[in-house]
């Protein structure tokens, strides 16, 4: 019973949470249209055209919406005053502007490398809302990660003697856990699942003797505070996340109990809530996830322990739109084609694994104006020089022409904030947006890579010529 009181609580919360602004679908409707108008806007104002033929768009009132409802969507399952971090998984959007805009929503940094942290530093993220995770940390990065006491889950038993080490020999202010591996199995895209019996990351739990050991690390060691667990990113069903979150919270239990007393304090529960890239519609919700986490984890979110979560696709990828100009319509074998701007460089795991990650298509005309007409079956391709370097294949849209632009949609997380250099193609800028009544405005999030920086990236910029004179 007291789990239905809870749960009909926190729907009663979370519609009152919604009432005011608009109710479901509409607000992939809002955010459709704020699109629209972006792209015209993009065109008419340069923001994209001939001299800058692919952009990256970012919605800025989405990014912030999004935020807030995540906020909102945990507030909603604790009592008042239960410690929660939402750390954004730098790896998602590593782009500096973004962390400082997340930074003002109140969202921290989950951090993998010496690069994301140093991001997160750039971006003036506080080292209490930043947490490190990667599993391959130097001695170096760990010694900082401690020096700035920064959140530290430990991945493995040769790094927890790192850390044994470097405990005894400093006082550090930093958090520390160890990553768990549930092993509750994969989801739909096998590179994106970590609690396979075999993944990588954690300590996996189901191993002989390893959960044992990990109740063991911590009776050894008090200051081991926190458990960490990221079960996986896009393609793991909501009902295997919440399994993989429950083992680590039973975990918790455990070693709670054998303690006796409440050592661990903070369970980091992870991102992985999967991104819908069918439609507009925002599927899962951070909102559904933490009420069906509430309803079969009602323990982790009484308020006895903290909680960290490092959400990154679920953030940022409706928010994103890459834009680029159709440079030259033409036709094979009776398909029509649209040589566009953007390829592999902006959209590498759409291209390399098309059945994966499909993205949906918005054909604009040579005004930025959304396109009507027959849908004809074309290939919208990209600009590198390899005939697989597709957006799409055979798909229905109004005929694309010279100088029409095509937008790759739900593309904020993953994608053009990694760039991938193929045929030395340009890293394209990257523009926020936020659209008000009569205007709308944009502000440089990255510049793009101009040709000199190309040059240099690519060991041009001094005279040494080392290799001849080898
Ligand atoms: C990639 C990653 C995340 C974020 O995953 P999303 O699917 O983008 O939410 C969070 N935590 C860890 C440890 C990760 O590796």
């Amino acid at each position: 019973m007291g789990h239905d009181e809870d749960n009909d609580q926190t729907q009663d919360r979370t519609q009152h949470l919604r009432s005011g602004t608009t109710p479901g679908t509409a607000l992939g409707a809002d955010s459709a249209a704020r699109r629209d108008r972006a792209v015209r806007a993009a065109v008419e104002q340069g923001v994209v055209g001939p001299a800058a033929p692919v952009a990256g768009l970012l919605d800025v009132v989405g990014i912030r919406a999004s935020a807030a409802a995540l906020h909102a969507a945990f507030d909603a399952v604790t009592p008042p005053g239960t410690p929660v971090l939402h750390a954004f998984a730098v790896k998602a959007a590593p782009l500096v502007a973004v962390l400082r805009l997340l930074r003002s929503a109140g969202i921290g940094a989950e951090v993998a490398s010496p690069g994301e942290l140093a991001l997160a530093r750039a971006a003036g993220v506080a080292p209490a809302h930043t947490v490190l995770d990667s599993p391959a940390k130097t001695p170096a990065e760990l010694r900082e990660a401690l020096a700035l006491g920064i959140a530290v889950n430990a991945d493995n038993p040769q790094e927890l003697a790192r850390l044994d080490t470097m405990t005894r020999s400093a006082l550090t202010g930093s958090p520390l856990g160890i990553r768990v591996n549930p092993q509750i199995g994969g989801g739909a895209i096998g590179a994106l699942s970590t609690a396979t019996p075999t993944s990588k990351f954690g300590v996996p739990l189901r191993d002989d003797d390893a959960r044992e050991w990990v109740v063991r690390a911590f009776l050894d060691r008090p200051w081991l505070t926190r458990l960490h667990a990221h079960s996986g990113s896009q393609g793991m069903p909501l009902e295997m996340m919440v399994r993989g979150v429950a083992a680590t919270y039973e975990l918790a239990e455990e070693i709670n109990e054998r303690a006796g007393r409440r050592q661990v304090d903070t369970i980091d529960i992870g991102g992985g809530l999967p991104v819908n890239f069918g439609s507009d519609d925002e599927t899962p919700t951070h909102a559904q996830y933490a009420r069906r986490l509430k309803a079969r984890v009602p323990g982790l979110l009484d308020g006895r322990y903290g909680l960290v979560t490092e959400f990154g696709r679920s953030l940022l990828a409706k928010h994103g739109t890459i834009l680029a100009r159709v440079e030259y319509a033409k036709q094979a074998g009776g398909r029509p084609i649209a040589v566009t701007h953007a390829g592999v460089q902006v959209a590498t795991r759409t291209v390399y694994m098309p059945a994966s990650w499909p993205l949906r298509i918005r054909a604009y005309d040579t005004k930025g104006d959304l396109k009507s007409g027959p849908a004809v079956g074309q290939d919208v391709a990209g600009p590198a020089c390899f005939a697989g370097d597709l957006l799409a294949e055979n798909r229905p849209l109004p005929l694309l022409e010279q100088g029409d632009y095509i937008a790759a949609l739900d593309t904020g997380a993953y994608y053009f904030a990694h760039h991938y250099s193929y045929n030395s193609l340009a890293r394209p800028g990257v523009h926020g947006f936020s659209v008000q009544a009569d205007a709308v405005r944009f502000a440089v999030a990255r510049e793009p890579q101009t040709l000199d920086e190309i040059v240099a990236e690519a060991g041009g910029g001094s005279e040494r010529d080392s290799l001849r004179h080898l």
